[in-house]
This record gives structure tokens, sequence and C-alpha cells, in this order.
């Protein structure tokens, strides 16, 4: 399974070196040996795989969560590395309930359906009503007239995420202004195999609030097209989804303190909970794994850089951020003395490079860098580049990195039951563990640092 790789590792030293800045090019043997440790076994996605397998999601104020949180710190205090703690996070706590679609009319099938984080349930008979649907928003304000009494389902096809997933976080509020009592998407998903896809969606002060839920794609078109032959669509929508008090949660830390200046602080990682199905395997359990990992290989290969590498695992991104919030927040007197923040949320698959957002000085230095990845084909260097979980620092002033993946398969299995171990390839797994231990360790070993 690692052939291929280690090919690479052994051509990395054969082949004419890379025109690398004499700052970078110390590191290219460092950089060797961390892609060597990275990418001899499965062990980053055998510890993903724990993890999924043992606690199962990871939702915001879930045991789950908090059991799984309980084991990454012992593991943490066991691979034997600095500061393992948590820090409290109190975090919302949505709790799903049971759920269900009916369509009544022309005929009766159970539609497959996930509630949208953060709605509110039905009465306890549920909502029966007529089916309008509409393609777009525009579309919705064009049949206006219609949707009173009715619910509304956006059968909206996947463009990209973050023009599809309007749909999700606000149809309940669109619907709403026109009188529907219900809102159903189409999955956010460029791919479907009859798998419904949650997320987050939200209210605004001024409408009702309405239940909000996602069908699958095939269902959606399927509505769609019995309204296009003038059919009468019923569907009854039963949720029992409600928000209860805010529960405590923690951000997971680990630390492998810098040998010369440890005040100074590379923070890399990911977020620790996940929606309330599947395991959280790529969202985002495989995100937090890599950064930890990447720490792990260093302390065994006793190689510690001049400032401290710090990974943490947020909790609370997916329906709150209140992780990368309260970071913010706890650190606010270190935020100078932040490097980098780094930030892995778009999946283990195979690695690209990563995207930066900062100043021109400190690209210049990052392109040597993540030249070194050259060898495992993850050296590109994008012009944008940060995640959710550090976002809340970089507008602080910290420079934000986010980790570049190939997305193709991402939005096939997010949010979906289908986010488990399984999906991810071991040796793409450690691919990631290699670039991110390569760019952070460099980063934080640079003599000169990295200016803001
Ligand atoms: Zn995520």
């Amino acid at each position: 399974m690692f052939q291929r790789v280690m090919t690479a590792v052994l051509l990395f030293s054969a082949y004419p070196p890379i025109r690398l800045s004499a700052q970078a090019a110390e590191y290219r043997e460092t950089a060797g040996k961390l892609i060597a440790a990275a990418t001899r076994d499965s062990a980053a996605w055998n510890r993903l795989a724990r993890l999924s397998d043992t606690f199962g999601h990871r939702f915001s104020g879930s045991e789950s969560l908090e059991r799984a949180i309980d084991w990454v710190l012992s593991e943490m205090k066991k691979d034997g590395l600095d500061n393992v703690r948590g820090e409290d996070v109190m975090v919302p706590r949505w709790v799903r309930g049971a759920e269900s679609a009916e369509l009544i009319n022309p005929r009766r099938q159970r539609l497959p359906m996930l509630g949208l984080g953060g709605s509110v349930g039905t009465p306890p008979e549920g909502i029966t009503a007529d089916v309008l649907v509409v393609t777009s928003f525009d579309d919705l304000k064009a049949r206006a007239a219609e949707a009173r009494g009715k619910i509304v389902l956006f059968d909206v096809p996947f463009t990209n995420y973050g023009a599809t997933v309007q749909y999700r976080g606000t149809s309940a509020i669109e619907a709403a202004k026109v009188g529907a009592v219900a809102a159903l998407i189409r999955s956010v998903t460029p791919y479907s195999m009859r798998t419904p896809h949650t997320g987050a969606m939200r209210y605004d002060s001024t409408v009702t609030r309405i239940p909000s839920a996602a069908l699958i794609v095939e269902d959606a078109m399927m509505l769609h097209r019995m309204q296009d032959r003038g059919e009468r669509i019923q569907i009854t929508l039963r949720m029992e989804a409600q928000t209860l008090p805010d529960s405590k949660s923690r951000n997971v830390i680990a630390e492998l303190r810098g040998r010369e200046k440890p005040d100074e602080i590379v923070v890399m990682g990911g977020h620790i909970d996940s929606w309330d199905v599947g395991s959280g395997a790529m969202d985002d359990g495989g995100g937090v794994i890599i950064a930890w990992e990447a720490i792990r290989i260093m302390k065994e290969l006793g190689l510690r850089p001049r400032r401290t590498i710090r990974v943490v695992g947020w909790t609370n991104e997916e329906n709150g951020l209140r992780g990368g919030l309260a970071y913010r927040d706890a650190h606010a007197a270190e935020l100078d003395k932040h490097v980098v923040a780094i930030e892995s949320d778009g999946g283990v698959f195979r690695p690209v490079g990563f995207g930066f957002t900062g100043s021109d000085a400190a690209r210049a230095i990052l392109r040597d860098v993540i030249a070194l990845l050259k060898p495992i084909g993850a050296d590109t260097l994008l012009a944008q580049g940060g995640g959710a979980d550090i976002g809340p620092i970089m507008q602080r002033g910290v420079p934000g990195m986010g980790h570049v993946v190939d997305g193709t398969r991402y939005f096939w299995y997010h949010h979906t039951e289908a986010d488990t171990p399984d999906k991810l390839d071991p040796r793409e797994v450690a691919l990631n563990v290699a670039a991110m231990a390569v760019v952070a360790f460099v980063i934080a070993d640079l003599p000169g640092g990295l200016p803001r």
C-alpha cells in the first residue's frame, strides 16, 4: 500500500535538487525524514478508525463527544506530548429526536430525510400540507402567492458549496416570509445514492420559525417531476427537534514545546466535533488526527523545532463555532506570538498543498517551504487560505493557512451517515500527516521566523 509513496521518497533523493532558497534547502533532509516516518505505516488511519469506531459521532452537547475528547487527551498524554489539556467551552445543544417525512399524495412513500441543525420541531402529529417545489429564491418570490400554507421544497442542484449551501442556511427564513409552514431542501451534494445530508440552518427574528429538513436528491427531483406533471403533492413531516440549554465541552490541546522560543506558536488542527450522523471520520476527525500525528512523529524522530507547535481540536465548529471563539478569547494575550494558524477541514484525501492569507513577505518564504512537499505532490500554494475555526484569530491578525486536498469526493459524504473511515485511504491519510508535519515543523523552526 505504501510502495508508491516510498518510491517517491527514494526518487526524491536521486532527482536533481528542487530550487529552494538557501534557508529552506537546509530543511530538505528533515522533510525527507518526516515524509518517510509519516508514510511508513497506517498509524494515522488506524487512529482515526479507532476514534470513529469507538465513540461514533461527536456532536456538540453529546456524551459521545466528551468521551471521545477524554480518550484523545489520554492518548496524547501516552504519546508524551507537552501541555496536554482540555479548555472548557460552553456549546449549544440541539437534539434531533425522532423524525420522518412521508409522501401522502400522489402515492404513499417514506422519504429519507435529515432535519437541519437548529431547526424547531413540528407538533407531535406532524405537519401535513401540499408541497410547492421551487428552484431558487427568485423562483419562490415569483410564486409567492402559491406558497401560503404549503411546505416549500427548494430543488436546487449543487453548483459549488458556497453557493448551494445558502439554501440550507436560509430556506426556512425565505419560505416563512411567504407564509409556508415548513421548508425542505434538496441535500447539498453533487452526487447521491439516496443519502440525506444535514448541516446548520438559521432563523431571523422577524419571521416565524418553521421546521426545516433535507430530502435526498433523488426524491427532490421526483417531486419536482410530479409538480411538472400537474400532480398534487402532499407530505407529512414529523420532527421532534429541540434546542436545550448550553452544555460544557472542551477544546483539545497538545503541544511540542519549542526549544528556543517556546512562547512563539504555530497552531494547527481541525475540529473535534462532528454532526450527529456518521462518525465524523472525514469531517473532521481526519483534520485533528493528521495534526496530532504530525507532532507525534516529530517527537518520535527527536525533532524539536525552535518554536512551539500547538495542536488544537476545536469543539463545536459545526453548529456554533464556539471552540474557535473561545480559543481566541482564552489566548488573546498571546495572539501576537502566533506565527501562523493552519487548519485542515476539507477531508484527508490526496493532499494538494495549502492556501495562505498573510503578507507577501511571508508568502515568498512559504513558497519555498511548500516546495519541500513536491515529492508527495502537495506543493501547491493557493492565493487564499484559512478555515472556520481559525477565522476568529485571523481576524485579530494571525496569518492563516488552509490545508488543501483533492476535494472530488468530499461532498459525497459530507454531513451524512456515510462519513465513516472506510471512505478514506490509509496512504492518502499518511500523506496528509507528512504535509502537515513538514509545513508546521519548518515554519516553527525558521531561524528568522515568518514575518507578519
Ligand atoms: Zn468540518
